[in-house]
């Protein structure tokens, strides 16, 4: 079993930048593969842009940012969905997922993990749990919001993926300095996950629910 068996994907992202910092790498790789990636962002989190920014300007920057992954325009989704409170609207986000999943057939979905600890991951999460009953489901890696996270899963890459996740998450000009945007970091994690699967980098996963 490879990620080559999967060729329909969907990447649920609370906010703009979780899936590019969860499994840019692995997106990269996906592209490559020529697989079809669909990245769904719930919210801009307008609320939380820093003054001297445009109110949408995450909106502008997860469009460049997942087209500087190879996901073409057509397969990104944005909601504008208010930062911190997706919980509020958990059954309109249940519904929504519910619309994508009957308008799709996809055979792998991205999301938090169940223990990550922001209010907004453990809502989609658990709706994505809820929605995707008959899909395999990996919850991706976010050490910052984890309280507890099970390597369980492991996709093997080349510097060429964590390159194209770093380039793409350049982007995130708005979000400033923040330590988990770090080159350093990025190559870090990758590495360190790497030494586990026995390859150069790699992303690690929970295996949520496994079909094979
Ligand atoms: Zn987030």
């Amino acid at each position: 079993m490879t990620i080559n068996n999967y060729n329909n994907i969907l990447v649920l992202a609370p906010h703009t930048d979780d899936g590019e910092l969860g499994l840019g790498g692995t997106i990269s790789q996906l592209i490559e593969l020529g697989k079809k990636v669909t990245y769904v962002a719930f919210s801009t989190a307008q609320q939380s842009v820093p003054d001297g920014f445009p109110k949408d300007i995450l909106k502008t920057e997860v469009k460049r940012a997942t087209a500087k992954l190879g996901i073409l325009p057509e397969n990104l989704i944005i909601y504008d969905y208010e930062v911190r409170k997706l919980g509020y609207v958990r059954q309109e986000i249940l519904e929504e997922l519910i619309r994508l999943r009957k308008d799709n057939s996809f055979d792998l979905v991205f999301m938090p993990c169940l223990h990550d600890i922001h209010q907004d991951h453990t809502t989609i999460a658990q709706e994505g749990l809820r929605a995707f009953k008959n899909t395999t489901l990996l919850g991706y890696e976010l050490i910052w919001n984890n309280l507890t996270f099970n390597a369980q899963c492991f996709v093997q890459l080349d510097k060429q993926h964590i390159k194209a996740k770093v380039e793409a998450l350049k982007e995130y000009e708005s979000q400033g300095a923040r330590d988990y945007l770090s080159e350093e970091f990025l190559y870090s994690l990758a590495k360190s996950r790497g030494v586990q699967a026995g390859c150069p980098y790699a992303e690690a996963f929970e295996v949520i629910r496994l079909f094979l």
